[in-house]
């Protein structure tokens, strides 16, 4: 099975794909995660984008797609994945169905968590006081990755919506609330 976990930053994609991988044993694929790896490691793609996640733009789509590529062709993706902050651009989806195609795969559920851009803010700051803040986890570049994300990226929830593929979940519930509305729905998938 290969699911997309879809919000704005701090919406709770990446908790919610980590308990996925412990329960389904599909991996995440978080490509949030990958890059923050390749600047910690100081390769050349890690210098190449290291500013551009400081300032919460986004990294051009052929760098995305070539790393989930090459990381979905590991054995553990046999059975599928849930994709984690990606795909952000239609280039990326449609990069993403035709990369799936080609293997005889599909997405089969795209799972979008509300949250108000209010409750976003208070979670950045949140984790600022609790000293778990990335980097780009700051108000000013929340701004910046919340417009790049209402840009960019929802206009893809009428690209899965159109396929069927999307359901929306309160992501302002508990975070088990939020874990058994996904195991619900992709028992049904
Ligand atoms: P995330 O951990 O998903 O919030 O991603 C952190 C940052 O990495 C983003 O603000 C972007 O700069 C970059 N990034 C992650 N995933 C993508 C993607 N699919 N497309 C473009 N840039 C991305």
């Amino acid at each position: 099975m290969n699911v997309i976990m879809f919000g704005p930053p701090g919406a709770g994609k990446g908790t919610q794909a980590k308990l996925l991988q412990e329960k389904r044993k599909l991996p995440q694929l978080s490509t949030g995660d990958m890059l923050r790896a390749a600047i910690a490691a100081g390769t050349p793609l890690g210098k190449q984008v290291e500013s551009i996640l400081a300032k919460g733009d986004l990294v051009s789509d052929e760098i995305v797609v070539g790393i989930i590529g090459d990381r979905y062709d590991q054995p553990d993706c046999k059975n599928g994945a849930v994709f984690d902050g990606f795909p952000r651009t239609i280039a990326q989806a449609e990069a993403l169905d035709k990369m799936l195609a080609a293997r005889g795969r599909k997405i089969d559920v795209v799972i979008e968590l509300k949250v108000d851009d209010t409750i976003l803010l208070d979670r950045v700051k949140q984790r600022i006081a609790e000293g778990s803040a990335r980097p780009d986890d700051n108000p000013e570049t929340l701004k910046n990755r919340l417009d790049v994300y209402y840009r960019n990226t929802a206009p893809l929830l009428d690209y899965y919506k159109k396929q069927g593929k999307l359901t929306t979940l309160d992501g302002m519930a508990p975070i088990a609330d939020v874990t058994a509305a996904i195991a619900q729905v992709l028992a049904k998938a």
